[in-house]
């Protein structure tokens, strides 16, 4: 097994190498390494810097969804942990987005606890991601319906960190703001 250093280092390459070049989904141009550093660093300061794995799983939780990343590799690469964390947060994209909504919803509550707190960390960044000074009504459309939504699967997934349950309210917050 990795050092928790090495651990978290070599999942921060790894994700902006085979995230290079994608954009995040939201605001503007900004690149999806933005979005993975942003869930990384919330999970390891909700975990006071605890859980190396989890914040591994946080650079790499995308990789699978987005990527031609497998299971196998980040299990070999990281951790049988990691490898099972991020595919706890990995869609179907076989799947249509409504269908892969809703199963969010009602596979959250029966995700394992790291999970939990990695789904949370994401909806903050995707919600922030979608905050924008002045937005057009159709940005303002694709905010109500996210946070509408992101609601929804947080709600199955809070309970383990309190700092991470205020932090998706207080987006939650800023977003409605706007709305
Ligand atoms: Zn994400």
């Amino acid at each position: 097994m990795l050092s928790p250093v090495r651990l978290i280092s070599e999942a921060a390459d790894l994700a902006a190498r085979r995230h290079n070049g994608m954009a995040r989904k939201g605001r503007g141009n900004e690149p999806c390494i933005n979005h993975l550093a942003e869930v990384a660093n919330l999970l390891a300061t909700a975990t006071d810097g605890a859980d190396a794995e989890l914040v591994a799983a946080g650079w790499l939780h995308d990789t699978i969804e987005d990527t031609d990343t497998t299971r196998a590799e980040l299990a070999q690469t990281f951790s049988e942990r990691v490898a099972s964390l991020v595919v706890e947060c990995t869609d179907d994209m076989s799947l249509p987005k409504a269908l892969r909504r809703r199963k969010q919803i009602e596979d959250a509550p029966h995700k394992s606890p790291g999970a939990k707190l990695i789904k949370i960390a994401d909806k903050i960044s995707n919600t922030g991601g979608r905050i924008q000074t002045d937005p057009s009504a159709e940005e303002r459309d694709d905010l109500a319906d996210y946070v509408e939504w992101a609601t929804q699967v947080v709600a199955g997934c809070r309970g383990g960190n309190a700092w991470l349950d205020e932090k998706f309210d207080d987006a939650v917050k800023a977003a409605r703001a706007l709305l």
